[in-house]
């Protein structure tokens, strides 16, 4: 992976997947906000936008619906400083809560990061509980159906199948 030419001008050469959720609020203000926000990223450039889904709170079901997105960005940062970047939109944004799975202004999730694997504390790709949630696999089917997992090779069509198959489609919808 290569961040910079040998002029030291970056280059956007890593395809991203972001998943971004919002259950307070005006969530569909709070998406598009987001979605402005990490356009305006140096080193950022948005490629692809999903529909917006409507969907069940997962985890920690007593709390309001979701909305839910998936976006492609380009990018030349690294991993760990596009997750800063997020994480400050995120304070930004004025998210406060601690409580796991708890309701949130907005979540900014690396989902997949070109063919990278990362196992840190801090950060994990691809994110780790993607596989098991149609509210970030529906979305990334839309735009992203035929990317590969880069640790099993799975395509994202063949696991959001192998969900919906095990689940149905329950508590989604395309708004
Ligand atoms: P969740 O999104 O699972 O509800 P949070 O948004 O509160 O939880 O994130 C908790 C921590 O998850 C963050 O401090 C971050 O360091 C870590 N994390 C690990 N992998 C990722 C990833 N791929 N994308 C975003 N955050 C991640
Ligand atoms: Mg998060």
């Amino acid at each position: 992976m290569l961040y910079a030419n040998l002029e030291g001008n970056p280059i956007m050469n890593n395809s991203v997947y972001i998943g971004l959720g919002s259950n307070m609020g005006c969530k569909r203000d709070n998406i598009a906000q987001a979605v402005a926000l990490i356009g305006a990223i140096p080193g950022v450039n948005i490629k692809n936008i999903s529909s917006l889904y409507e969907t069940e709170p997962w985890g920690k079901t007593d709390q309001d619906k979701f909305l839910n997105q998936v976006i492609e960005i380009e990018t030349s940062l690294p991993p760990k400083e596009l997750l800063r970047e997020l994480q400050n939109i995120e304070i930004k944004m004025g998210r406060q809560r601690q409580e796991k799975w708890g309701p949130r202004l907005i979540d900014l999730d690396i989902l997949l990061y070109g063919n990278e694997v990362l196992d840190d504390p801090q950060l994990i790709i691809p994110h780790p509980h993607m596989r098991e949630r149609l509210f970030v696999l529906v979305p990334l089917a839309e735009i992203g159906a035929d990317l590969r997992f880069p640790d099993n090779g799975a395509t994202v069509r063949e696991v959001l199948s192998s969900v919906l198959a095990r689940e149905g489609n329950r508590g989604i919808e395309r708004i």
